[in-house]
């Protein structure tokens, strides 16, 4: 392996992770040696003590049965039978002075401590010390204790089998914890690396996206945990995405075949009246006709931005309380008119009052959108009712016709900009009414559902928040 490979895979996250995991493996093992190693140190040292305890207890009753020269040589013998470089024996006066002892050719090196006899002289029942003799190995374990009336016996014992055994307790951990970890890390990179296998699955996937692929998804498995929620969130998104960019891409052929046919319009007449118009007012009906044309491109330009600002929120929508009725009947009258032109009978089922927050012109545009489609797609002798009721704290304005209706693989895709059902294209409009009609309900917190059977009518429901505060339960005393 390179070294630039090597040091990339020092910075994945499989590499990490597997150093945590072996990392904390680590830490836990030898906090779980030091523990039971303390645990075996204790155990022996209080074993010792017991030991060396149990040898005091008998040369007292030694002393009281048989005298100090029967003590003397039961400790020669005692440190003989144990062996001399295992245990020593040696008895004090009070001031110090060694006036007996084992053979302690061996534990030449060993004081006494004056500080021990002075705590035994004080009242103590025992000192225990351990140390350590320069140039050897093992410790050794003291006694101090009277035995008799101003007789001290201080009894060593070599801790030479403990600590072999301690030591070979300790090269044991060690080997086992080398071979453990090394396995403990196989076992964290094993893991590691299936854990981010599908994290590397998503990377592979955004990279071929990036190459120019939307079409890419990430395989999902079954076990349904978080890398399988990352990929399905992911390929959500790249669904959205892709939605989006078709939305996208049809509304820039909608813009430019809208914008196409007036300006092939403007100049077609233009060139006409440049070739064969000859009077003053032939040049007149040009420029009426053009500016028609340029009114009807603007209104569409200016209703795109409007739909655009109220679904980003840019331009704040004022928030005053206003009368719904009242707006709905306005609107009724205002279309009055084209609807007796249409022959179409126009309804109006609206209480008295109603008040919502909003802004008052947008709800008016709204309306006159709804209101407009229901009159221009029922046609002559049909009905159009718009009425305004309250439910579950919302308010609703439902515009229903009896008009040719919207076929259900319609229905989902008229809300979006520029989308025109076929049949409706023999009539005026441009496809961005009914967008603008749901950026404005959104916009208030609300929205708009259509429902529809084709050839019979459709009902559009715009739900509104309340403006009245809700009930609240009242307390009684
Ligand atoms: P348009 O300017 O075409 O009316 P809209 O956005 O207002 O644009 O409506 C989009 C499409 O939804 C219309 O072209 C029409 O096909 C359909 N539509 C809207 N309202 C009605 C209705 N009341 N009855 C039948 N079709 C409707």
């Amino acid at each position: 392996m390179s070294l630039e490979k090597l040091i990339s895979l020092r910075n994945t996250l499989a590499f990490r992770l597997t150093l945590w995991y072996a990392g904390i493996f680590t830490i836990s093992s030898c906090v779980a040696f030091l523990l039971f190693y303390t645990l075996i140190t204790s155990f022996i040292r209080e074993r010792t003590d017991q030991e060396l305890f149990a040898q005091v207890n008998r040369f007292s009753a030694l002393l009281a049965a048989e005298g100090a020269e029967a003590v003397k040589n039961n400790a020669v013998i005692e440190a003989q039978a144990a062996g001399v470089k295992k245990v020593f024996f040696r008895f004090l006066s009070q001031d110090g002075q060694v006036f007996s002892s084992s053979n302690m050719s061996y534990w030449q090196d060993i004081d006494i401590h004056k500080k021990a006899i002075e705590e035994l002289l004080l009242g103590s029942r025992q000192v225990f010390e351990t140390i350590a003799i320069p140039g050897r190995k093992e410790e050794v374990r003291i006694l101090y204790a009277l035995i008799g009336p101003g007789i001290i016996l201080q009894v060593g014992e070599a801790m030479e089998s403990y600590s072999r055994f301690l030591d070979a307790f300790k090269g044991i951990f060690i080997f086992t914890m080398t071979f453990l970890i090394i396995i403990a890390a196989g076992v964290g990179w094993f893991m590691a690396r299936r854990a981010v296998s599908g994290v590397e699955a998503v990377t592979r996937t955004a990279q071929k996206i990036s190459g120019g692929t939307l079409e890419e998804r990430v395989p999902v498995k079954t076990r349904g945990d978080e890398i399988d929620q990352l990929a399905n969130t992911f390929n959500q998104m790249l669904d959205r995405i892709q939605t989006l960019l078709r939305e996208i891409k049809e509304m820039s052929d909608n813009i430019a075949h809208d914008l196409r046919s007036p300006i092939t319009r403007i100049r077609g007449t233009a060139e006409v009246t440049l070739t064969t118009g000859k009077s003053i007012q032939e040049y007149e009906a040009l420029a009426a006709s053009t500016i028609e044309e340029c009114d009807r491109l603007l209104d569409m330009i200016n209703t795109m931005l409007m739909i655009s600002k109220t679904e980003a929120g840019v331009d704040k929508l004022s928030r005053e309380e206003i009368d719904l009725a009242g707006l709905t009947r306005e609107a009724c009258e205002l279309f009055e008119p084209s609807a007796e032109d249409q022959g179409v009978t126009l309804s109006c089922m609206v209480p008295n009052a109603i008040r919502v927050l909003g802004d008052a012109r947008m709800i008016q545009r709204m309306l006159s959108n709804l209101l407009d489609n229901a009159i221009k797609y029922t046609p002559s002798g049909g009905k159009v009712t718009i009425s305004l009721s309250e439910k579950d704290g919302r308010i609703l304005v439902s515009v229903q016709d009896t008009g040719c209706g919207i076929s259900p693989g319609d229905l989902p895709r008229i809300f979006e900009r520029f989308y025109r059902c076929d049949q409706s294209r023999s009539k005026p409009g441009i496809g961005l009414g009914l967008s603008l009609a749901r950026a404005i309900a959104r916009a208030h917190g609300g929205d708009i559902t259509a429902t529809s059977m084709a050839g019979q009518g459709s009902t559009f429901t715009v739900t509104l928040p309340n403006s009245e505060p809700p009930n609240l339960p009242t307390c009684n005393p």
